[in-house]
């Protein structure tokens, strides 16, 4: 359930020592409209505690003598809904989704947690480099996601590039050294050290697959809402061929159009194409870029 906005940076969670109650739609957390499953209090400020009578009566461990005001925030309350409620909220869901459009943001993020910076060959300052050539800058900015189901990928598809396959025997860019966990850069010098299966796993496991699974949860609830989904699949490009680009064609157009044959609607491509026409931009249809993303299983 990624498409609901969780206010306030409050997330409900289930932990140890947690209490469980019946939720209705007059609890002042259903109004504020946070998404249920779990609440961790970490970041559930003290006043937003307080417009909950129930956490106020809960304040206090029976044997804590510290008074602490911050009892919650080692505490997470879990919240358990009734089925009634359940189905209220699912209606009331399907009612607030806009749409069914999901934007999907793989290569947006510079992100390198420090644990992995040693896999890579570069120095700080050709790393920069590279991902200033590569990293799909302004696209989150771009396509103002907010609002809509979105998954942003949060590492740089240096670490892991969730868009590509996986598994590099059908990944056409794994022959150069860029399938999901490049080896090589954007001009075909050596990027990282090999990595043992573990290592590659572990990325593929916590970004590729985590991403694929976000995907889903949208798209399946999407699709149980308003029986169809519409991905946008959002990435930026240089004016000028990267030396990695299979098309080399030059000048490019102001806007690609990427699509798939079975599964992009003529409806969908007549719209956009037309609407960015009509403001003056040039576009093209899958040059230089082909394709667009689907997830596994679609
Ligand atoms: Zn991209």
């Amino acid at each position: 359930m990624g498409m609901i906005t969780v206010k306030n940076g409050a997330k409900i969670r289930k932990g140890a020592g947690s209490s469980i109650r019946e939720m209705s739609p007059d609890d002042p957390i259903y109004k504020m409209g946070w998404f249920v499953g779990e609440i961790t209090s970490k970041n559930f400020s003290s006043k937003a505690r307080e417009e909950i009578p129930e956490a106020v009566g809960n304040k206090k461990a029976p044997d804590d003598k510290s008074g602490h005001p911050d009892y919650y925030n080692s505490h997470p309350n879990f919240v358990k809904f009734s089925d009634g409620f359940w189905k209220e909220f699912k209606q009331t869901q399907r009612k607030s989704v806009k749409s069914s459009l999901i934007f999907h943001i793989p290569h947006a993020s510079r992100m390198i947690s420090n644990i992995y910076l040693d896999q890579f060959l570069l120095s700080y300052r050709e790393l920069y480099d590279e991902h200033l050539r590569l990293v799909d800058r302004y696209a989150d900015e771009l396509f103002e996601p907010s609002g809509y189901p979105s998954v942003i990928s949060p590492a740089s598809r240096f670490l892991c590039d969730v868009e590509r396959f996986a598994d590099d025997e059908v990944e056409p860019m794994a022959k150069i050294g860029m399938g999901a966990i490049y080896c090589n850069t954007t001009d075909g010098r050596p990027l990282r050290r090999p990595l043992i299966k573990e290592e590659r796993d572990h990325l593929l496991q916590m970004y590729h697959r985590e991403n694929e699974r976000r995907m889903k949860l949208n798209l399946e609830e999407a699709q149980r809402s308003n029986g169809f989904a519409l991905i946008v699949d959002c990435h930026t490009f240089p004016s000028i061929p990267l030396p990695c680009d299979t098309d080399q064609v030059t000048p490019r157009p102001d806007i690609c159009i990427g699509t798939d044959e079975d599964q992009t609607s003529p409806e969908v491509i007549e719209l956009v194409t037309g609407y960015f026409t009509g403001l003056g931009y040039s576009v093209s249809m899958n040059a230089p870029y082909a394709g667009t993303y689907i997830p596994g299983g679609f």
